[in-house]
C-alpha cells in the first residue's frame, strides 16, 4: 500500500452508477485516491458521480472512460491512473452486464458479448493492474464481481451465471499466482442488490419489478433486498490492510467471506420457483445493454 497518508489508489470499473458508484464513494471516504470508469455512453453520469464523490468526501475522482472488454482501453486506463495518481493499489473489476432469457434464445453474438464484458473484462483488469502492482513492489488488492449466480445456476440466467462462475475460477487462480507478490484476489458474490441491473433483470424474469423486489426481500434472511452500500462495506474491508491474509475467496462454504455478507441469506429454492413461474411465460428477447 502507498506510503503517504492516503490509504492508496483505487480504480473501480463500471462505477458511474449502482454497486460501483457505492464502492467508489466508500473507498474515497476510507481515504483512497479514486479513479472511476464507465463506457463512453455513461460520460455524463460519470461526471455527475465525480461531483457527488467530491461533495460527499472532498476527493476529486479521476474519470477514465473506457470499455473493459477492450485490451488497449484497459491498459490505457491503468496507465492514466498511474500517471495522474501515482500508482495503483486496488483494482475493483466491477463492470458487468446481465443478459436474461432462455438458453436456447441466446445467440453466439450475445454469448460472446457477455463473456467479453464480464470475463475478458475482469481478466484484463486483473492482468494489467497486477503487472503494475508487481512493478511497484508494494502488493495490492484485486477484487472481482461474481454473483450468487456464480455459485448456483439459475433458470433464464444461464449466460450470466456462466460468466460469473468463470470469474470465480479466474479469481481463485489469480490468488494462487499473485500471492507471492503480496497481491490478494477476492470476489464479491451478492444475491439481488437494488440497482438498475437487478430492476431490469426482475422485469425480464417477473414482469412486475416492484413485486419481484418484494419477493427478493421476503426471500432474504434479513427481510430486505441488499443495497449497493452493503456490497461497498465488504469491498471496503477487502481493499483494506485488514484483509491481508484473505485471498481466493469466492467459494460456497458456509464461512467464506461473501456468504457471511450476502449469498447464504437468499433462499435459492424460492428464486428457482420464481424462475419456474416465469418459464410459463418467458420473455422473448435477451436484454443486452449497448456500450
Ligand atoms: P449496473 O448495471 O447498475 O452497473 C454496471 C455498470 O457497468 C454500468 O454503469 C455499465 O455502464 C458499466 N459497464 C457495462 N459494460 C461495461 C464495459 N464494457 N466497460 C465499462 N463499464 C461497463 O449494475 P450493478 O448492479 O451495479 O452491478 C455491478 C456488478 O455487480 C456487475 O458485475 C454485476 O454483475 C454484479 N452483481 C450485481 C448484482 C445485483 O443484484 N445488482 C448481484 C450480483 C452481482
Amino acid at each position: 500500500m502507498s506510503a503517504s497518508t492516503s490509504e492508496g489508489i483505487a480504480l473501480i470499473t463500471g462505477s458511474s452508477q449502482g454497486i460501483g458508484k457505492a464502492i467508489a464513494i466508500r473507498l474515497a471516504s476510507d481515504g483512497f485516491e479514486i479513479a472511476i470508469n464507465d463506457i463512453p455512453a455513461k460520460s455524463l453520469t460519470l461526471e455527475a458521480t465525480q461531483k457527488e464523490i467530491q461533495e460527499l468526501t472532498g476527493k476529486r475522482a479521476l474519470i477514465c472512460v473506457g470499455d473493459v472488454s477492450v485490451e488497449e482501453e484497459v491498459k490505457g486506463m491503468i496507465e492514466e491512473v498511474v500517471k495522474s495518481l501515482g500508482g495503483i493499489d486496488v483494482m475493483v473489476a466491477n463492470a458487468g452486464i446481465c443478459p436474461c432469457g432462455p438458453l436456447n434464445d441466446v445467440t453466439l453474438d450475445e454469448w460472446e458479448r457477455a463473456f467479453a464484458v464480464n470475463v475478458r473484462g475482469t481478466f484484463l483488469c486483473y492482468k494489467y493492474a497486477s503487472l503494475q502492482m508487481i512493478a511497484q513492489g508494494r502488493g495490492g488488492r484485486l477484487i472481482g464481481a461474481s454473483s450468487g449466480g456464480g455459485k448456483q445456476g439459475q433458470r433464464l440466467m444461464g449466460l450470466y451465471s456462466s460468466t460469473k462462475f468463470a470469474i470465480r475460477g479466474l479469481t481463485q487462480s489469480a490468488a494462487l499466482e499473485y500471492g507471492k507478490h503480496g497481491i490478494t484476489v477476492n470476489a464479491y458474490c451478492p444475491g439481488p442488490i437494488d440497482t438498475e441491473m437487478v430492476r431490469k433483470a426482475a422485469q425480464d424474469v417477473g414482469g412486475d419489478t416492484e413485486k419481484v423486489l418484494k419477493m427478493y426481500a421476503q426471500m432474504s434472511a434479513v427481510g430486505r433486498i441488499g443495497n449497493p452500500a452493503d456490497v461497498a462495506n465488504l469491498v471496503s474491508f477487502l481493499a483494506s490492510k485488514h484483509s491481508e491474509y484473505l485471498t481466493g475467496q469466492t467459494g460456497s462454504s458456509k464461512n467464506d467471506v461473501e456468504s457471511l455478507l450476502i449469498v447464504q441469506l437468499y433462499n435459492f429454492n424460492g428464486y428457482a420457483m420464481l424462475m419456474e413461474s416465469r418459464l410459463r411465460n418467458p420473455p422473448t428477447k435477451l436484454r443486452l445493454p449497448s456500450s
